[in-house]
């Protein structure tokens, strides 16, 4: 950062003591396996605090948002997407639900990607990312991404390892296409931690409204955790670029996690400096008008 703001939290951030970007961010000689996945860095305060953060925080996203949606109205090349990445009950349907559903629907651009479908699989693993990326204006918002194919792909052995291992330069590179037809990727790994986890799949099944939401699979990917956070690990160390860095947000604490990428959401919105358009209105006749349609 040049603008002397460095270290000072965004204005308005009430209770964060840096900017999210600058304690989330992973950057080069990160390591994962220190992370306390209970811990709330960078934000000074409890659950009540982060509630009432989140709220006032909300207010100033949608506004953010909506000045993103006018400006792909008025003919801006400019949009968000946030991916969402986290072993399973990590929270990322939560952040979708409790983060972006402070936003006009309109504006958002959601897309979850699972198991390829036949179709998808018959192509490149970049085209199906291609094709939900957020147009103009929009906020997309990716619930799993293009990094299943280094992260569940590597872990299950998918495909030959001389497959993905090119794949990390290969994001890398399609990420700076993306960023340069206009788009800021906000990346986020939702870190929740293996004794959390258990707690939180232990509820799933003991809760039968909770029970469409269990998959058995999710004890094979559980049984294989090391291997999940090494790929993780990997993810971070080839592909957290100045462009576009990776952000761990530690997800044990569910208020900390929705909080956080609500304020990474909006440095991101405030980072392109978005005004609301000046659009060529005769104010003064169109009200002349709206009045003559008056008895
Ligand atoms: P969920 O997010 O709970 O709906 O689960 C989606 C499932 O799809 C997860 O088990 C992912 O690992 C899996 N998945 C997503 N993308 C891929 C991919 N490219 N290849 C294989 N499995 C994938
Ligand atoms: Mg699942």
């Amino acid at each position: 950062m040049t603008d002397g703001t460095a270290g000072r939290p965004a204005p308005g951030a009430v209770g964060w003591t840096v900017p999210a970007a600058e304690a989330l961010r992973a950057g080069p000689g990160y390591d994962l396996a220190s992370l306390d996945r209970r811990s709330t860095p960078g934000f000074d305060g409890d659950k009540d605090a982060g509630r009432a953060a989140m709220q006032q925080r909300g207010e100033v996203l949608s506004v953010l948002q909506e000045q993103l949606y006018a400006h792909g109205r008025t003919g801006g090349d400019r949009s968000v997407l946030l991916v969402l990445q986290g072993m399973d009950t990590a929270g990322k349907g939560g952040v979708v639900r409790h983060v972006l559903g402070m936003v006009d629907p309109q504006g958002v651009a959601l897309r979850a990607f699972g198991v390829p479908t036949p179709a998808e699989a018959a192509q490149h693993y970049l085209e199906r990312i291609r094709a939900a990326l957020p147009a103009p204006g929009r906020i997309g918002v990716f619930d799993r991404s293009h990094y299943e194919d280094v992260l569940v792909v590597r872990v299950e052995e998918l495909v030959p390892v001389a497959q993905w291992e090119g794949r990390y330069d290969e994001i890398v590179a399609f990420e700076e296409e993306v960023a340069a037809r206009g788009t800021t990727v906000v990346k986020v790994l939702l870190a929740v931690s293996y004794e959390e986890q258990a707690a939180r799949l232990r509820r799933r099944l003991e809760r039968p409204d909770k029970h469409w939401k269990y998959d058995p699979a999710d004890i094979d990917a559980r049984g294989r955790w090391g291997e999940y956070q090494e790929a993780y690990q990997a993810v971070l160390d080839r592909t957290s670029t100045p462009g576009a860095p990776w952000y761990v947000v530690p997800a044990d604490r569910k208020w900390f996690a929705r909080l956080a990428v609500t304020e990474l959401l909006v440095e991101a919105l405030e980072g392109l400096g978005l005004t609301w358009p000046e659009v060529d209105l005769d104010v003064a006749g169109e009200l002349a008008r709206l009045e003559a349609t008056l008895p």
